[in-house]
């Protein structure tokens, strides 16, 4: 099945849990998903820290079953390999297992001065190593309510992605994420329009639908409201995906929205 046709519900741990945290967390939501495993479209991925994706990498091989949540990471480096202290490349990430990366997340285009540019560099290296990229765009508060959030997710969108780009876009509106504020449904649908009708000028090819999902403060309350959202391909989670059974709800609730309305 192509990655156009997935649903997605994608857990970023960021820098958040501790490493046993993180390998008994990584335990409870397998383990759940291969007693009640989700429609096989319903992909489930977890973004530890970089010093998990190892241990939980071979904690998952011996669970050998297609509901087992997919290995992602939360950044990478451009380049292949080289003298970048700290960095860590895509293809070292495939060693260990990997197969999604979150590029572009807000925190790092802030905190690390990231710009459209560099994330573009990033996602050809991702791709170029056989890692499917979730590219994360969105406005800040300032630019939403001066009407300036089309012009920034069309800038985003035009310099993070390639021309080929086949992954995954998550639009996470800077304001919602970890402010426990979400956009309203007609707001999301605004913006979803908004990216649905920029990416195919991007990308330049009408043969791939590019999933778009949403990031900000889910949670498995609004989840099934979420999914019944037209263009919405999934989501991205923050905090709730650092419990499992905030993170197991989530996923049972977008499997119980899509079950019943499969649009
Ligand atoms: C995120 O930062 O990707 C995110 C969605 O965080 P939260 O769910 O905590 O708002």
């Amino acid at each position: 099945m192509s990655i156009a046709s997935n649903k997605y519900v994608i857990g970023n741990w960021k820098m958040q849990a501790r490493h046993d945290h993180g390998l008994k967390l990584a335990r409870e939501v397998t383990e759940n998903l291969e007693q009640a495993p989700p429609p096989p479209f319903i992909k489930t991925v977890i973004c530890p820290p970089y010093t998990q994706l190892s241990e939980i990498h071979k904690n998952l091989a011996h669970h050998e079953s297609p509901s087992c949540p997919a290995l992602g990471a939360q950044d990478c480096y451009p380049a292949p390999s080289g003298p970048f202290t700290g960095d860590i490349s895509a293809k070292m990430l495939v060693d260990l297992g990997v197969t999604y990366v979150i590029l572009g997340h807000s925190e790092r285009r802030q905190n690390h001065g990231e710009t459209d540019a560099a994330i573009r560099q990033k996602v050809k290296a991702a791709t170029a190593a056989g890692l499917i990229p979730i590219v994360c765009i969105g406005e800040h508060l300032a630019e939403r309510n001066e009407g300036r959030a089309a012009s920034v997710l069309a800038r985003q969108i035009e310099g993070s992605l390639t021309r080929g780009f086949r992954g995954i876009v998550a639009y996470e509106p800077v304001w919602a994420i970890g402010s426990g504020i979400t956009p309203s449904r007609e707001e999301l649908q605004r913006k979803l329009n908004v990216i649905h009708a920029l990416l195919p000028m991007r990308l330049m090819v009408d043969d791939f639908r590019v999933p778009v999902l949403y990031g900000g403060s889910v949670t498995a309350a609004q989840t099934s409201s979420l999914f019944s959202i037209k263009g919405l391909d999934g989501v991205l989670v923050g905090s709730a995906s650092l419990e499992a059974k905030s993170f197991l709800d989530i996923i049972r609730a977008a499997t119980e929205s899509l079950s019943s309305s499969p649009s």
